[in-house]
């Protein structure tokens, strides 16, 4: 027995992605011994490529890392909470602007490294096909994510009946680098925040982290024209208009109006082309996706496009016209439980004290969100062991904010969310946006910390 721990000091975790992860980390920190079932490399999943930890799945983005974007506060709470997954996504960083994006194969390798490592954590390569009766095997931490097995999924749906609900997301296409035709394109990342100089707003050709696609409005409509156009692989009839709002397919938007796209993924502004000073009328973003610089994906461009049709149309795209996809964008299936019918905010079950759901199949929306909600999971499961109360950060913070919107949405009309200054109240009195977000997050660090320090257990690092 490692470090002379009881047996009963022991939880199981299903899944190692982001949530699994982490909460075997939060918990394997409180002194706590953990088994983590993780399915791969026995059973893939559709999308899934690797039999490592904690993949990437989609873009090797983690968005926003700034205390004026949502996002970018629940990171360093994350820090400061100790996260695994925030201490690996730092190490192996890209550039990508004012986001933090990583090195998808170096991130989930270094995360499989620590886990798999840790003198208290067993990872079992093992699919769990039902929710357990076995008393031993509580407490217990569901999160496996959007692609949760098939017959997991049923007998979940079992426990949480008709809450249980599929919707279905789109990814972007990955282009090759070096079949960019770079004299058509230019580098800067909006408003010329960079990693490489952040309080520039003066790009040079040189400058920025993102390959930009400037259009004409003549390019601009011969796009759309090909996008309305153009034909979709075939979605099931049960699941049609279940999209995530967050994560529409180009085409998708492109049907709500001509403009639609122009005012969300293809917007120009912030973006100015060094060899002529202005403004294009629709510019496509590309963000480098390996640290190499070899392959780059199509920022928002998420779609169900049919390959050949992905093809013909994003060559469209000036600089895109000799592109070769490394991937094309595709439709797949994301499996969530209704979190205000079944979760508690501690991330427990309603009708189980031992059972916490964490990660995607919570009903939060990224890989930040599923993996803090890991994060608090996994120290709540450990409390639990160790006779203590779980415990919950305050709704004045990001993380508190999700656990709270998870377990307190409303249940009838319930989308799974990134975190969003929306479901934070602001502090009283700040007038101006910009400033309500800043002080938003100034208060939430400090609530953080509070609560942090007043935590009765305390955590040990590996
Ligand atoms: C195709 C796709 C693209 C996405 N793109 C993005 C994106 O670009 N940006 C973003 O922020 N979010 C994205 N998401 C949403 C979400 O953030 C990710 O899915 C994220 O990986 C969720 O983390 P997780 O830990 O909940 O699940 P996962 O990372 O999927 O981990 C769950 C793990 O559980 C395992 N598992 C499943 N069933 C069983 C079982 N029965 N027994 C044992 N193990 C099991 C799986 O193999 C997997 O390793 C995407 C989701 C999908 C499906």
């Amino acid at each position: 027995m490692a470090r002379g721990q009881p047996e009963a000091f022991m939880i199981h975790i299903i899944g190692g992605g982001l949530a699994g992860c982490e909460a075997a980390w939060q918990a394997a920190s409180l002194g706590v011994r953990v088994v983590l079932h993780e399915m791969r490399p026995v059973r893939a999943t559709a999308v899934h490529k690797t039999d490592q930890l904690a993949e990437l799945v989609c873009s090797n983005s983690l968005r926003g890392d700034k205390l004026d974007n949502a996002v970018g506060l629940l990171k360093e709470e994350m820090r400061r909470l100790g996260s695994l997954v925030m201490r690996m996504a730092d190490a192996h960083r890209v550039p990508a602007g004012a986001a933090l994006a990583v090195d998808r194969e170096l991130f989930s390798r270094a995360m499989t490294e620590a886990v798999q490592s840790h003198p208290l954590l067993t990872v079992t390569r093992e699919e769990v096909p039902r929710i357990p009766d076995d008393p031993a095997m509580y407490p217990l931490i569901i999160a496996t994510g959007p692609l949760t097995s098939e017959t997991l999924s049923a007998d979940i749906a079992a426990h949480v009946g008709a809450d249980h609900l599929y919707f279905y997301d789109a990814i972007s296409p990955i282009v090759l680098a070096e079949t960019i035709d770079m004299a058509k394109v230019f580098r800067a990342s909006r408003w010329g925040r960079s990693l490489s100089s952040p309080e520039s707003r003066v790009p040079s050709p040189e400058d920025g982290d993102y390959l930009n696609c400037p259009m004409t409005k003549d390019d601009y409509d011969r796009f759309y024209d090909a996008v309305i156009s153009a034909e979709s692989a075939t979605v099931h009839d049960f699941d049609k208009e279940k999209f995530f709002e967050g994560c529409l397919p180009i085409e998708v938007m492109a049907h709500r109006g001509r403009e639609t796209l122009r005012f969300g993924p293809m917007k120009p502004v912030g973006l100015i082309d060094p060899r002529t000073g202005r403004t294009a009328y629709a510019a496509v973003q590309l963000r480098q996706d390996t640290l190499a610089g070899d392959h780059f994906s199509l920022v928002g461009f998420q779609t169900q496009l049919k390959w050949g049709e992905q093809a013909r149309v994003l060559k469209l795209v000036p600089g895109l016209e000799n592109a070769e996809f490394v991937r094309f964008g595709m439709v797949h299936r994301n499996t969530y439980i209704n979190g205000p019918t079944v979760l508690r905010e501690t991330w427990q079950t309603k009708f189980r004290d031992d059972l916490f759901f964490a990660g995607q199949i919570s009903g939060v929306e990224g890989y930040v969100e599923s993996a803090a909600s890991g994060l608090i999971a996994g120290r709540n499961a450990a409390a639990l062991v160790r006779g203590e109360e779980p415990r919950v950060p305050p709704r004045t913070t990001a993380i508190g904010a999700l656990a709270y919107y998870v377990s307190h949405a409303d249940p009838r009309n319930y989308q799974p969310t990134n975190i969003t200054f929306g479901i934070m109240e602001p502090p009283p009195n700040i007038r101006k946006r910009a400033d309500r977000k800043l002080a938003t997050s100034t208060r939430a660090l400090e609530d953080l910390d509070r609560w942090n320090s007043s935590a009765s257990f305390s955590t040990t690092s590996a």
